[in-house]
């Protein structure tokens, strides 16, 4: 049984071994999220060798997909790596203070000119929320809290201003730096954090071009300027990242369940992949089962046809990485039996302007209408792949590529398993047999089955999709 929706680990301290990075792909593990905010260069590089080697070895390639921290406002680091706040202290953010000096009475800040923009009276949410701080006064450069609602404070957590408008612009000089080493170690996805808007897109897409980053752009939704205009957004994005975390801050939980499922829709809509993301098992940093409220919201966004789902601290510094995966492995194949998720409309009402586009949307119909066991579909950039899985379907579809970075990229579409084949010099005699002999090597399908095939009929165009095929697995294949 393949999984539809795809997983995504944080690597971090709880996860970054070899061996734990074997027992997560292992376990279903699809793409990696290395977060840009909590490590160390040479850590990166590290963990993206490791991850590359392991997947080669154990023979299932997964995707990268790098985090820039954007301007996110945070705390430095504490000696101790956390500290616990009671109601009514007192504590301190110091923006003169170093990396790792912080205290159980204060803390630095990654934002030097905060306070300049805070006052008396404001109310500062740290840590998704979970903590909030009353600043009492402001004295040169440290803010004096009176701690309003407790709790265990760790190391880099963000802060906000209750209410918005302490956001420096995306794209620090920091950012620059992380899309130049993520051009260097050839991640797959680059995700943004804190776009207001798709002019911060087009900027970050330039800074790019110039570092030969050949990435997709994720384009995470956290702020309410991004819901402003979200159509464009999505549109300059390769897709979004639902980042309930922070969002669920700056526009108060109770919007948030309706955002997503907009979110989610428009995404689709545009032919763009959407994660969800932020305490998706986070009961599990310390629990080895998840609790039914858990259960639900991962099987909720399973069944609404998202690409995947994030995993944050679970896999990063949780207790039990492993059990993560497997709790969420088996809530999204219980989702996906749903016939909701198995049903579509076909984009009845659309015209179509592109020949694969034509293709992609008749192989699925098809495929739906018909009794097919599988899609196989041969493609250089991804592209028929990522259009048909933007329809809703029981039909698995295979991506065959010759293309390394199109298979990495493919780890993160719905419904879409990526295989790494070179057919440069195969004929389309051979291309169907070769891809159907696979199929029948993974028990996908058997004597007699129906295939949907589709093509291009030159290799080497992107796009170039123009030929669908049916075929009845046993049957001699023609041109
Ligand atoms: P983060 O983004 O994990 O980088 O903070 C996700 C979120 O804000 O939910
Ligand atoms: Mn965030």
């Amino acid at each position: 049984m393949h999984r539809r929706t795809k997983i995504i680990a944080t690597l971090g301290p709880a996860s970054s071994t070899p061996a734990l990075i074997k027992d997560l792909i292992q376990a279903g593990i699809d793409l990696f999220r290395i977060n840009f905010s909590h490590a160390r260069s040479d850590d990166y590089k590290i963990w993206v060798e490791t991850i590359r080697h392991i997947s080669k070895a154990i023979g299932k390639e997964v995707g990268i997909l790098g985090d820039l921290q954007g301007p996110k406002i945070r705390i430095r680091s504490f000696q101790e790596g956390s500290i616990v706040l009671k109601e009514g202290d007192h504590f301190i953010l110091d923006a003169e203070l170093s990396e790792h000096a912080g205290t159980s009475k204060k803390v630095g800040l990654t934002y030097k000119t905060l306070p300049q923009e805070v006052g008396r009276g404001d109310s500062l949410l740290v840590s998704d929320g979970r903590i909030e701080l009353l600043v009492q006064k402001v004295k040169g450069k440290q803010i004096i809290c009176k701690v309003s609602m407790g709790g265990i404070l760790a190391s880099r957590q963000g802060i906000h201003k209750k209410g918005g408008g302490v956001h420096v612009a995306p794209l620090t000089a920091e950012d620059k730096r992380n899309i130049h080493l993520a051009a260097h170690l050839s991640f797959d996805y680059l995700a943004l954090s804190f776009p207001r808007s798709a002019q911060d897109l087009i900027k970050a897409r330039k800074i790019m071009t110039v570092a030969q980053c050949s990435s997709a752009l994720i384009a995470k939704v956290e702020r309410q300027e991004a819901l402003n205009s979200l159509d464009e957004l999505i549109e300059a994005s390769d897709g979004v990242m639902v980042a309930r975390g922070d969002l669920g801050v700056e526009i108060g939980d109770a919007e948030l369940p309706a955002v997503q499922k907009r979110i989610i829709h428009r995404a689709r809509h545009f032919d763009r992949t959407v994660i969800i993301a932020t305490q998706m098992m986070e009961s599990m940093i310390e629990n080895t089962t998840p609790t039914r409220a858990e259960v639900f919201d991962v099987a909720n966004a399973a069944a609404e046809g998202v690409d995947a789902v994030l995993l944050s601290a679970e896999t990063a510094v949780g207790k039990h990485p492993v059990k993560v995966i497997e709790a969420v492995h088996r809530i999204c194949l219980g989702a996906e039996r749903e016939r909701a998720t198995q049903v579509s409309s076909h984009r009845l009402e659309k015209t179509f302007v592109r020949i694969d586009q034509t293709i992609a949307m008749a192989a699925m119909y098809a495929a739906n209408h018909a009794s097919i066991k599988a899609i196989v579909t041969f493609t250089e950039s991804g592209a028929t792949p990522l259009l048909m899985s933007r329809i809703n379907s029981p039909v698995p579809i295979f991506g065959f590529t010759r293309d390394l970075a199109t298979v990495r990229k493919m780890t993160l579409y719905r419904d879409v398993i990526p295989i790494h084949l070179d057919f440069t010099h195969y004929n389309a005699v051979q291309l169907g047999e070769r891809a159907i002999h696979e199929l029948v090597k993974r028990k996908v399908v058997q004597m007699g089955d129906w295939i949907i095939l589709t093509r291009g009929d030159i290799v080497g165009i992107h796009g170039g999709t123009n030929r669908i095929k049916i075929v009845r697995v046993g049957d001699a294949l023609g041109a």
